[in-house]
């Protein structure tokens, strides 16, 4: 029997528009090694945390939303599951929709980093935000946090695409917990 492939979670959003591109999902993977001073999501650094689900169950939530144009997968850092995200990757660009990943890895670190899984997911990417958030170089664009950070287009598919205004969003949740997506508007 084939292996199912896992996918450890911090969040999910079927539909967004403060997370990149147009109408997309948004999904938040648990964990990430880098520990930027500052970051934004430190509740999704440890390892420990998130809740575990399977590629099958993530493509077909994604494929659930006819009208959203693409995804982005954040965190965390989405490279550090890179072979389960490769696969929801492909999956979504066979759909017709588009890959934007946030990373605090340098674009040239991935591309010379020799696993599959991470050459795998970039090839399966067309857009990334690149690199570690410096807290002390802050800037207003509408993805990317830090002016050390990138935009790395891996294909056509964003290039001139309309990518502000910088936004947040936010959800008043059962019980009436308030959560927050997107960007600070101000610094
Ligand atoms: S790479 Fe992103 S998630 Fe990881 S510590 Fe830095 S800001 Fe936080």
């Amino acid at each position: 029997m084939n292996k199912v492939s896992t996918l450890n979670l911090a969040a999910f959003l079927p539909r967004t528009r403060a997370s990149g591109p147009g109408l997309r999902s948004a999904l938040w993977v648990q964990g990430c090694a880098l520990r930027c001073e500052g970051c934004f999501n430190p509740g999704f650094q440890t390892f420990g945390g998130g809740y575990e689900t399977t590629v099958t169950e993530v493509i077909a939530l994604l494929l659930a939303q006819p009208d959203t144009g693409g995804v982005s997968f954040s965190g965390g850092e989405p490279f550090t599951q890179a072979a389960a995200l490769s696969e929801v990757a492909e999956a979504m660009r066979s759909a017709g929709k588009g890959v934007l990943i946030f990373t605090g890895y340098e674009a040239e670190a991935l591309r010379a980093n020799r696993n599959l899984g991470v050459q795998r997911l970039l090839a399966a990417a067309d857009l990334l935000a690149a690199g570690p958030y410096r807290r002390d170089l802050p800037q207003l664009h509408p993805l990317l946090a830090s002016t050390n950070q990138e935009l790395v287009y891996l294909t056509g598919r964003y290039r001139g695409a309309e990518l502000g205004p910088r936004r947040s969003e936010f959800r008043i949740g059962a019980g009436g917990m308030v959560s927050a997506t997107g960007f600070p508007v101000a610094l």
